[in-house]
């Protein structure tokens, strides 16, 4: 006799006598010892029992799972299905048990202090693991698999939970005329409308739809996601090395594009583009997100007044590692706070001064209200450039050149 019954006779006896099948047998000493199925545990149980007298069969129908392991080979064959229906590098197999053969599972164990049972679903979902992992041919990932396969052991039917797809890169914005992310329209929400001529957006495209559409036809997925390291103004362009940004893919049935294609391909409009798209995790949003990086603008301004040349290039000299104070502009008033921010403003260059227009260049902390700096925004940006000028000056047109941002 094995040690271990040995030491659990008197339960063994009595679990044995209301007669579970061998996997419920077994499965209520699971946790001891190794290199044994629950079931191979349960014949040992029954064995050792005849061998002093206490033969015990299982009954017919097994009073606790209802013989639902006879049904392991049938799960396994639709989770195998499943999970070949989609593209990944591991999967993982869960189940759904009926809440009735818990219940009566948690009771069994209460009422006889079972320190060392393991779970019906523990036993499943490794056992329906083991018949399906020959016909899926790839290995099993329990902390981050890209497709769960849960199998509803009442119906033995299977959904699929499959992981996000998320590709990194930047963006550059040449249009003044889309926005960053889908606007769907303020009135219908996306269904249609009047307003929104049917279209159930308010812009004809943006710079999600330009890579998020093609990336959806290249994936099979569900659904697009953009997080971008911030983000411009619908009038602004996005120049230079471009701005950091996620794209999140719900669904994906195939995660294994070529993102060179998927360059190319969104690189076709002349609206937006895409370069270094690189695979990430789904960490890398937050850290794009939380990412506060300094950037370049040039802004054409035009002024109220004549200018003097001079000192327009003896202001911008001026505001050389600069702290600013800038209270919540009132173009964003009615979504932000109403708080006054202080910012540094590293460098300004004045270049094509004209009678009364000039461009500037220059370096910001994150977080600048670059048109308010300029402008003064009646008061609340201090000090301004137009202040400092003695002229009222207002930008005309933004461009961002550069946000200093290195991937860790
Ligand atoms: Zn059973
Ligand atoms: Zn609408």
């Amino acid at each position: 006799m094995e040690d271990w019954v040995r030491d659990n006779l008197e339960t063994a006896k009595k679990l044995a006598e209301s007669g579970l099948c061998n996997h419920c047998l077994g499965r209520m000493f699971g946790k001891i010892g190794t290199g044994m199925t629950d079931e191979q545990r349960g014949e040992i149980i029954r064995r050792d029992l005849g061998e002093c007298g206490s033969a015990t069969a299982p009954e017919e129908f097994c009073p606790l799972c209802e013989n639902v392991f006879d049904m392991i080979g049938r799960f396994a064959e639709a989770a195998a299905e499943s999970v070949n229906s989609v593209e990944s590098d591991n999967f993982l197999i869960g189940t759904r048990v009926e809440p009735e053969i818990s219940r009566r599972e948690k009771e069994i164990i209460e009422e006889y202090g079972l320190e060392n049972a393991e779970s019906i679903k523990s036993e499943l979902n490794r056992e329906i693991g083991k018949a399906a992992i020959g016909m899926i041919g790839r290995p099993v990932e329990f902390k981050n698999p890209q497709v769960v396969a849960c199998v509803d052991t009442r119906f033995a039917d299977v959904s699929l939970d499959i992981a996000p797809l998320f590709i990194a890169g930047r963006y550059n914005k040449y249009s003044r005329e889309i926005p960053q992310t889908i606007w769907p329209c303020r009135v219908c929400h996306g269904k249609g409308c009047d307003h929104c001529h049917g279209k159930g957006k308010m812009y004809m495209t943006s710079v999600q739809e330009i890579i998020g559409d093609i990336a959806l036809e290249m994936t099979g997925g569900k659904e697009h996601f953009f997080h971008g390291m911030g983000r411009e103004d619908i009038d602004a362009r996005m120049m230079g090395d471009g701005r950091p940004f996620v794209l999140e893919i719900s669904d994906p049935k195939i995660r294994n594009i070529d993102l060179d294609e998927l360059a190319e391909r969104a690189n076709e409009s002349d609206l937006a583009g895409f370069r270094d798209l690189h695979f990430v995790k789904r960490e890398a949003v937050e850290r794009y997100k939380g990412a506060a990086s300094d950037k370049e603008y040039k802004v054409h301004v035009v002024t109220d007044g004549k200018l003097n040349k001079d000192k327009v290039f003896e202001v911008a000299l001026s505001f050389s590692n600069a702290v600013i104070d800038q209270r919540t502009p009132r173009r964003v008033e009615h979504r932000r706070a109403d708080l006054v921010r202080k910012r540094k403003v590293h460098w300004v260059r004045a270049d094509a001064v004209g009678d009364s227009s000039f461009d500037l260049e220059l370096r910001t902390d994150s977080g600048t209200y670059v048109k308010e700096f300029v402008s003064g925004d009646d008061g609340r940006s201090v000090p301004s450039f137009s202040e400092r000028l003695g002229v009222q000056c207002r930008v005309e047109t933004l461009d961002v050149t550069a946000i200093d941002y290195h991937e860790p």
